[in-house]
């Protein structure tokens, strides 16, 4: 993979969270504080602004650098939680690294989430999309992107029966029902761009 490759991946990335900066913040409206959209759009126009720096490094320490960004320009309750994911992602992965050391990167990456925001599956965040698709990358075998895509789209869309437990939206109680997840939904939101990121390599 070659500086031009990462600076797609980054464009595909900060590409989609910004031009869904509305729908997520009207999600967040519905169930927390309306800033979700916001807070994603401008730690990813810090990346974006940082694409060719970044780029210019390897996988691993640019995955590193997008977390270390999102740390300092997200905020919110997604920052550090985002900030943790790409983080780890960075540490875990090895410098020259293929298709199979994604899944360990990503175990470790949702693992280090989980314990930054005493949460886990079923509680209506961000880790009712990363917990599905790292088991679903885990599995493996035929399909495997498009999969991963469709996976994020589904266990986004099944936040909205569920009721939060952990974040703002759990202040809500029941009321919290009905809504889908606004960090659910830019998870799913970066797993597509990744994956059709991946299509386009082949
Ligand atoms: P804030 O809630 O501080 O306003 P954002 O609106 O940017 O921050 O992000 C809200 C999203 O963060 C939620 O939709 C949820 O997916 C995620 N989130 C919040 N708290 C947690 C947590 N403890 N663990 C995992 N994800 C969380
Ligand atoms: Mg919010």
């Amino acid at each position: 993979m070659d500086a031009a490759a990462r600076a797609r991946l980054i464009r595909a990335l900060a590409g989609t969270v910004i031009a869904h900066a509305d729908e997520l913040t009207g999600l967040d409206q519905a169930i927390g504080d309306g800033d979700h959209g916001l807070n994603m759009k401008r730690g990813f126009e810090t990346v974006l602004a940082e694409a060719d720096t970044l780029a210019a490094q390897p996988l691993p320490a640019m995955l590193a650098g997008i977390g270390k960004t999102l740390v300092m320009r997200v905020g919110g309750a997604s920052g550090p939680l985002y900030g943790t994911l790409f983080l780890t992602l960075g540490k875990t992965l090895p410098e020259e690294s293929g298709m199979a050391d994604a899944a360990p990167a990503l175990e470790a990456a949702v693992a280090a989430v989980k314990a930054r925001g005493k949460s886990d599956a079923g509680q209506k965040t961000m880790l009712d999309v990363l917990v599905p698709v790292l088991e679903e990358l885990k599995a493996g075998g035929e399909g495997l992107p498009a999969r991963l895509a469709a996976t994020a789209h589904a266990a986004a869309e099944a936040t909205v029966p569920m009721r939060a437990v952990r974040g703002r939206a759990s202040f809500l109680g029941e009321r919290s029902v009905g809504h889908m997840d606004p960090g659910a939904r830019s998870s799913a939101l970066m797993v597509e761009a990744v994956v059709t990121w991946l299509e386009e390599q082949a």
